[in-house]
């Protein structure tokens, strides 16, 4: 039987729909809307698809939503002086700078300018002071697309508590984010990399399996306990036909996509874990558009904090 489709597109409406009377609660005590600024490095195609859509999101809910953006040579001090700007600007209660930021800019940049963001503005959850308030299950920004998991989780009434979980994939920014909230909704969680041996076997434990990996259909069958709920964060663009006839079945609607527009998006799931899983995200419409949503309720969730700090409250 296949599995269910856990709709990220219908989740992420609901979850905008939940923020909406908040936005408009925020504009009128306090005479403005909560205000995001994101800051965009260079041309990275996929950024720029990703920022229009969070500044799209964000601003068709009533909130403030500009873009800033840095040249593609931009040093990393360029970039710090202007986090430092927005840090200071009464109007900008949230700052997301979009990952990845251009090579030039060096290795440690990432960290230099996230650590730069004022916590209290941290609408990722990445700066060191939030990811610490998370260790500890305090009240913090948490990063959007792990959170975004969870709400998904939850809003489909999956069961997390006493559950066994297997996370695959460490980053910073999903994967060990992902398995703290987890574990903090009572799960007992395994984190998986690229040295974990045995990998699906340890997979196939998992009662919830989140793949956040950033490799095409990495996750097949064999990795799935049959009925477990398959979440997959990754989003990976092929273009290559070898990838997509291994990928996908002649006549898919994949294929025929493919023939058409030369390229496709696809999860770190293959598309046979359908047979086997009990639920499972689309790619696209699974954690992508919740991920946005989530951009969205952090700033407002920033906003209100910010503004309760400064009354004293
Ligand atoms: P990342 O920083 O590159 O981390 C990838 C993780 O996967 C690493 O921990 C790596 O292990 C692990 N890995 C790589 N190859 C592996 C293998 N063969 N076996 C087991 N583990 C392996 O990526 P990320 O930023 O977490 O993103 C992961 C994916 O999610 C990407 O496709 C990205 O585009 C997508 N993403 C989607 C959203 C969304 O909104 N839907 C948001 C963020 C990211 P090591 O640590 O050992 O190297």
């Amino acid at each position: 039987m296949a599995a269910r489709k856990l709709d990220g597109v219908a989740c992420a409406a609901r979850l905008r729909e939940d923020v909406a009377p908040r936005i408009t609660a925020f504009q009128q005590r306090h005479g403005r809307p909560p205000g995001l600024a994101v800051v965009l490095a260079g041309q990275n195609p996929a950024s720029e698809v990703y920022v229009r859509n969070k500044i799209k999101t964000v601003g068709a809910a009533g909130c403030r939503a500009e873009l800033f953006r840095l040249d593609q040579s931009a040093s990393v001090d360029e970039a710090l002086a202007l986090v430092r700007k927005l840090n200071a600007d009464p109007a900008v209660d949230a700052i997301l700078v979009q990952s990845p930021l251009p090579e030039g800019m060096g290795r440690d940049a990432e960290q230099r300018i996230f650590d730069a963001v004022e916590p209290a503005k941290d609408v990722d959850g990445f700066h060191p002071q939030n990811v610490g308030l998370l260790v500890q299950k305090r009240p913090a920004l948490v990063a959007c697309t792990p959170m975004g998991c969870i709400e998904l989780l939850e809003r489909e009434s999956i069961p997390i508590r006493g559950k066994t979980a297997v996370v695959i994939g460490r980053s910073d920014i999903v994967g060990k984010p992902m398995a703290l909230l987890l574990l903090h909704r009572d799960a007992t969680v395994t984190i998986c990399h690229s040295r974990t041996v045995g990998l699906p076997e340890v997979a196939r434990t998992a009662d919830i399996l989140v793949a956040a990996i950033g490799r095409p259909g990495f996750v097949t069958r064999d990795y799935v306990k049959p009925g477990a709920t398959v979440i997959d964060v990754g989003i990976n663009t092929l273009t290559d036909q070898a990838d997509v006839e291994r990928i996908f079945p002649e006549g898919s609607r994949k294929r025929i996509q493919f023939s058409e527009k030369g390229s496709v998006l696809v999860g770190d799931v293959h598309p046979d874990v359908e047979a086997v899983a009990g639920a499972m995200t689309p790619v696209p419409g699974g954690v992508g558009p919740i991920t946005v949503a989530m951009v969205l309720r952090n700033t407002v969730t920033a906003a209100e904090l910010r503004a309760a700090r400064k009354a004293g409250v």
